[in-house]
């Protein structure tokens, strides 16, 4: 017999042992009043808006893998009886369609071009934000929209100057200089700014010694930086910012798992401290969630960090659905900006019978490969077999940890050659290993998560369009990405036609020599 939970009967000292307490606060409500996160926020304290609003939620990196073994494990893991996300989907008043994601440059994009892409309407090349190779700025939405007094408000789990948020704000051709973007986040002062980050605010973090929270502070925002202060903030028609962790803000399954990290807000309750303050304003908002770290786990083929981001943003549509109930006049996009890593819950077993099961047997997990990659530092290969099999709730052998240990050694040469993170990519192919014999029970038996690399890759994302006017926006079938920024545009009545190039105009622009293993690295740590 294998350890699913069923929909109906699920035990709650089962749970307790598998989730640790705080998990089981966040997804299963009804065992536990205190909830963190959705639960809290979806209690229904939204007021009526004074306008209309667009709210523009990115999976980052989030393609159709992922989306449905979040689903899966939502509903057969952890009860629910469906996803918010998969409820919309099968909403016949849905508008349902996809997008392509190709930036300027190449049929596989970065994160940089892909939200310039909806912020300007055009495409550039990667590591751009909103600015085309030959440096002229494209205009963004929030640049349109600000001066006509809508509130521009941003929300991610990554650093507020990561290349999703920043390049509704940001002119800069390398995505890379936080610093800088730091600076013009100040300098445009959104409505709401929250997220992780805080390092590129902090005088003594910053190599020129400005202290940019100051900044905001004296730009008359309420400014906060744990969790505490940010549900104790009274409502106010008057900006937010926060940062709540120097760098991003660390995956789901560890806020669950780790007490040190309870001061660190949810994404669903960062939602709803934004939409609260953007919905005082008479002139309406436009608002872009970002679950910003679907990628980064994807990134290290790490399956459950994955899914429970994914789960988080699932929450926040449960407190956007909060939101519209009150505020009908609400547009929610819900899309991707790329795939990554080959996402794939592949059939195993016996006809591939055991796939359900080996999906599910992932939620033994008790901390990201992040967390866990942290702690094995420095520790012997008896200690890293005891740290791998409590984090991972899979069996761990001495010969899988001498992988790892060779994974970790910084001349490590992996083949293929494409698995650059690691040891990351080498814990998620022994996570995703079982063995079958002929007949009978598997020998070992672990999770089903394969990754074809760790790169982001080029397949088309979901397009989810509902609330307001949503079948009204034509994009029910497939889109460019840059087609977003249309319909962003259609919701305040504006028109703006930003400048464009072609890919013969942009090569001799093209970057070379950024692909190091340094450089991408430094996008998920
Ligand atoms: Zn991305």
């Amino acid at each position: 017999m294998d350890n699913d939970a069923s929909n109906s009967g699920l035990n709650r000292r089962d749970m307790l042992r598998l989730l640790g307490a705080g998990a089981v606060a966040a997804l299963l409500p009804g065992m536990l009043p205190e909830a963190h996160g959705a639960e809290v926020a979806a209690g229904g304290q939204f007021e009526r808006a004074k306008g209309p609003g667009v709210i523009f939620v990115v999976g980052d990196g989030m393609p159709a893998g992922v989306v449905r073994a979040m689903h899966e494990v939502r509903t057969g893991v952890f009860g629910r009886k469906d996803s918010n996300l998969y409820a919309r989907l099968r909403d016949p008043k849905s508008s349902i369609g996809y997008s392509a994601t190709a930036s300027l440059s190449s049929i596989v994009t970065d994160s940089a071009p892909a939200s310039a892409a909806w912020s300007t309407g055009v495409h550039t090349i990667n590591h751009s934000l909103a600015v085309l190779p030959d440096g002229r700025k494209l205009t963004t939405i929030f640049e349109l929209l600000k001066p006509r007094g809508v509130a521009c408000g941003l929300v991610t789990t990554t650093r507020v100057t990561h290349a999703t948020p920043a390049a509704w704000v940001s002119h800069q051709a390398d995505r890379d200089l936080e610093d800088v973007i730091a600076e013009e986040m100040l300098a445009f002062k959104p409505d709401v700014l929250l997220g992780g980050g805080r390092n590129h605010f902090d005088p003594k973090r910053r190599k020129d010694g400005k202290d940019l929270q100051a900044g905001f502070s004296s730009a008359g925002y309420d400014v906060v930086s744990d969790r505490a202060a940010l549900l104790a903030t009274p409502v106010q028609a008057k900006p937010l910012a926060g940062f709540f962790s120097g760098s991003h803000i660390p995956y789901y399954v560890d806020r669950l798992n780790d007490s040190n990290l309870s001061g660190v807000p949810s994404l669903p309750e960062m939602t709803t401290a934004a939409l609260k303050r953007l919905a005082k304003n008479p002139g309406g908002f436009l608002l872009q969630v970002e679950a910003g770290r679907i990628d980064h786990a994807s990134h290290s083929n790490d399956a459950w960090s994955a899914i429970m981001d994914t789960i988080e943003l699932d929450d926040t549509l449960g407190v956007i659905d909060a939101f519209l109930k009150v505020n009908p006049r609400t547009l929610v996009v819900v899309t991707s900006d790329h795939g990554n890593s080959g996402w794939g819950v592949n059939g195993t077993g016996p006809e591939y019978n055991d796939a359900t099961s080996a999906l599910r047997s992932y939620r033994a997990g008790k901390a990201s490969f992040e967390a866990t990659i942290k702690r094995m530092q420095g520790k012997s290969a008896g200690e890293i077999q005891t740290l791998l099999t409590e984090m991972s709730g899979f069996p761990i052998s001495p010969a899988d940890v001498e992988l790892v240990i060779q994974a970790m050694q910084p001349g490590f040469q992996p083949f293929p050659g494409d698995f650059i993170y690691q040891p990351d990519a080498t814990m998620g192919r022994i996570l995703a290993h079982s063995v079958y014999p002929k007949q009978g029970a598997p020998t070992i038996r672990r999770g089903n998560v394969g990754f074809t690399s760790c790169n982001h890759t080029a397949e088309d994302q979901m397009l989810l369009v509902y609330g307001h006017k949503a079948k009204e926006q034509g994009v029910d079938r497939l889109v460019e990405n840059i087609e977003l920024f249309n319909v962003m545009c259609r919701a305040f009545g504006v028109h703006h036609a930003n400048p464009t190039m072609t890919l013969a105009q942009a090569r001799p622009f093209l970057l070379a020599g950024t692909a190091d293993k340094e450089s991408l690295r430094r996008h998920i740590a």
